[in-house]
C-alpha cells in the first residue's frame, strides 16, 4: 500500500505497521514538506502586567494550516517534528522570525519564544541565537526562551551550559507549564530560571477550587522567594483574574494570538493612550 506523502514523494507503508503509525509517518512527511514550503507562520499572544494589564510583550506561537488537514495544532505537530529530526530547524525558523517582527515593536516590548527540549543540547545553541540577534538587531535583553520540563536531567551539563550562556548575553528563560510534570521542583533547583509560568490546569478552576487557589498561591510565594517573575497561563475570565495575585498575565481576557498586523495595532493603540494620559 502507497500513500501520497506531499509533492512528488511517495512513502510505502508495511501492511504490518498499522494505521495508526503510517498516520504517523504522513505527518511527519507534511510537516518537512511544510518547513520546505514555508507554511509555518507565527501568532502573538499578549503577555500583561497583573496590575496594571499593560501589554509587556507577546509569545510567538508557530501555526500551520495544511491544504488536506486544515489548521493542525502544535501540540500535534511539534511532536512529529521531534520524531522527524525536524524540530532544530523548525526552532531556527521560529526564533529567526519572532526576533525579526520583534525588532520592529518599541522597546521595552519583549517576545518571548517557545524551545524545545532538543534545542537546549545543541552544543552551538548560543552561537545560533546571537548569530539571529544580530541579523534581525534585536536586543538580547527584550528576548525570553520558554521551555517545559521535557528536558533529560541526564543532560543537565549540556544543559545548563546553554542556560548559562543565554543569560550572560542577557536573554531571559522561563520554565513553562509548571506544575504539569513530575519533576518541577528538581528542575528549579537545577537550572536557572528568571520566570515561572504556572499551567493553565491551575488556572482554570481558581473561581471554585480550594486546591487549585492554595497551588498558585504557593507557587507564587516560591517564586517570590528564589526572585522569578511569575506568570498565570490561560486567564480566561475576571473571576479568574481577580483571584491570582501573579506579576505577569497570560490568556484570552487579556488577548487571543494575533496576527503580526494585530500585534503592532495593539502596541500602537497602547502609545497612543499611554501619550493621552
Ligand atoms: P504554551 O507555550 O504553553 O503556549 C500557550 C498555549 O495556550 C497556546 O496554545 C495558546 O494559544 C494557549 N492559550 C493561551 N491563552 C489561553 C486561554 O486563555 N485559554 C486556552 N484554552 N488556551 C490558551 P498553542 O498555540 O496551541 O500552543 C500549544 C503549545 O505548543 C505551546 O504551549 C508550546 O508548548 C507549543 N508551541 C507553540 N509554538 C511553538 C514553537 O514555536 N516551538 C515549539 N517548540 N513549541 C511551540
Ligand atoms: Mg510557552
Ligand atoms: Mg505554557
Ligand atoms: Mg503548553
Amino acid at each position: 500500500r502507497a500513500k501520497r506523502a506531499g509533492k512528488g514523494t511517495w512513502v510505502v507503508y508495511e501492511d504490518s505497521m498499522g494505521e495508526a503509525a503510517a498516520e504517523q509517518l504522513t505527518l511527519e512527511q507534511d510537516v518537512r514538506d511544510a518547513l520546505r514550503n514555508r507554511e509555518f507562520f507565527l501568532a502573538y499572544q499578549p503577555v500583561c502586567d497583573a496590575a496594571s494589564t499593560r501589554v509587556l510583550g507577546f509569545e510567538a506561537l508557530i501555526r500551520w494550516r495544511h491544504a488536506r488537514r486544515g489548521a493542525v495544532p502544535p501540540s500535534v505537530f511539534i511532536p512529529a517534528a521531534e520524531r522527524a529530526g525536524l524540530i532544530v530547524a523548525i526552532g531556527d525558523w521560529v526564533l529567526e522570525a519572532a526576533c525579526a517582527e520583534a525588532a520592529g515593536w518599541p522597546a521595552p516590548i519583549r517576545v518571548a519564544v517557545n524551545f524545545s527540549p532538543p534545542q537546549f543540547l545543541l552544543p552551538d545553541l548560543c552561537d545560533r541565537v546571537r548569530a539571529v540577534l544580530r541579523r534581525t538587531g534585536l536586543d538580547a535583553s527584550r528576548l525570553d526562551v520558554e521551555v517545559t520540563e521535557g528536558l533529560a536531567l541526564a543532560d543537565a551539563d549540556i544543559v545548563l551550559q546553554n542556560m548559562r550562556g543565554l543569560r550572560e548575553m542577557g536573554v531571559r528563560i522561563s520554565l513553562d507549564d509548571f506544575g504539569t510534570g513530575n519533576s518541577s521542583l528538581s528542575y528549579l533547583c537545577r537550572f536557572p530560571f528568571d520566570k515561572l509560568k504556572i499551567d493553565r490546569s491551575f488556572v482554570l478552576n481558581l473561581g471554585d477550587d480550594d486546591g487549585s487557589r492554595a497551588i498558585v498561591s504557593s507557587v507564587l510565594s516560591l517564586g517570590r522567594s528564589l526572585r522569578m517573575t511569575v506568570v498565570a497561563e490561560g486567564v480566561e475570565t475576571s473571576l479568574q483574574l481577580q483571584a491570582l495575585q501573579c506579576d505577569q498575565i497570560q490568556g484570552y481576557l487579556l488577548g487571543r494570538p494575533l496576527t503580526p498586523d494585530q500585534a503592532r495595532a495593539l502596541l500602537a493603540q497602547q502609545a497612543t493612550l499611554a501619550a493621552a494620559a
